[in-house]
């Protein structure tokens, strides 16, 4: 669903992201930990096309996404073909970033009104039943200043999906919230993969929440993935001594 091929990017003469191979599937729920500076938040604003990369290609649902074929060649993506491709992402921050003069309902509507073009009565059953999934009908007339972090993230997550995204990306989702509401966050993602077979990639502090989460989890060092594998394997037997320093570090 998901396929880096080679990429790279950096920022003047800092290397950020170097040759980088990373293929998700479809349903495949990815976490992505490592040192501060690694390269993981990197990864996910190229997939949200917010910078350019300096090399290589990144495939979404087989198509790619940073470049566009013309005369059966690859040549750098038009900002049209990135508008047009970019509703294909979802994504949630650790700043849940919701608008704060709207309800959560209108919160989840004005995407699909404004840029899918869905009736107002289309996209407020869509939110609706977006807002039951996250555990927030009941909340869904109020502003987001009446609600808890956890609230407002599990809104942010619904507003995201209103747009019905093919992969789905989260960034220290979690960071943000007290540990009491963390398991509320971490209980709508967890439905999400076992009821919605959601592509998701996610980048956290939080060995825990990546242990609960992931079926893969991927240690970036140097703008590389160092190591990789079912969380079970990398946090309870990491082979490569990087990856030991940085577990027995974030323990
Ligand atoms: P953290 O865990 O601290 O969030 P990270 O692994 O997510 O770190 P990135 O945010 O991907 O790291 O940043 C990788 C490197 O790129 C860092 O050294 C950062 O300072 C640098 N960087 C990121 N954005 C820019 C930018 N716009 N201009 C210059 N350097 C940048």
């Amino acid at each position: 669903m998901v396929s880096f091929k080679k990429v790279q990017k950096a920022y003047g003469s800092l290397v950020v992201l170097d040759d980088l191979d990373l293929d998700v599937s479809a349903g495949e729920m990815v976490s992505i930990i490592g040192p501060s500076g690694s390269g993981k938040t990197t990864v996910l604003r190229m997939l949200m096309t917010l910078e350019k990369i300096n090399g290589g290609v990144i495939y979404v649902d087989g198509k790619p996404l940073t470049h566009m074929e013309k005369n059966g060649k690859l040549v750098p993506a038009s900002e049209k073909h990135l508008r047009a491709r970019r509703s294909d992402i979802g994504m949630c921050f650790q700043h849940f970033n919701l608008f704060p003069h709207m309800t959560a309902i209108q919160n989840c509507m004005e995407g699909p009104v404004q840029v899918l073009g869905l009736s107002k009565a289309e996209a407020r059953d869509r939110g609706e039943e977006l807002l039951e999934l996250v555990g927030m009908a009941d909340k869904k007339d109020q502003h987001p200043s009446r609600l808890s972090g956890g609230q407002q993230q599990r809104v942010a997550i619904a507003r995201a999906l209103a747009m019905r995204p093919k992969v789905m990306l989260f960034d220290e989702v979690t960071s943000a919230l007290d540990p009491e509401v963390i398991g509320e966050v971490t209980n709508v993602i967890r439905k999400l993969v076992s009821e919605h077979n959601l592509t998701m990639l996610m980048v956290t502090h939080q060995m825990g929440f990546a242990r609960d989460i992931s079926d893969r989890v991927c240690f970036f060092y140097g703008g590389k993935i160092e190591e990789q594998g079912p969380p079970a394997e990398l946090f309870g037997n990491p082979k490569r001594e990087r990856t030991q320093q940085f577990l027995s570090a974030v323990k």
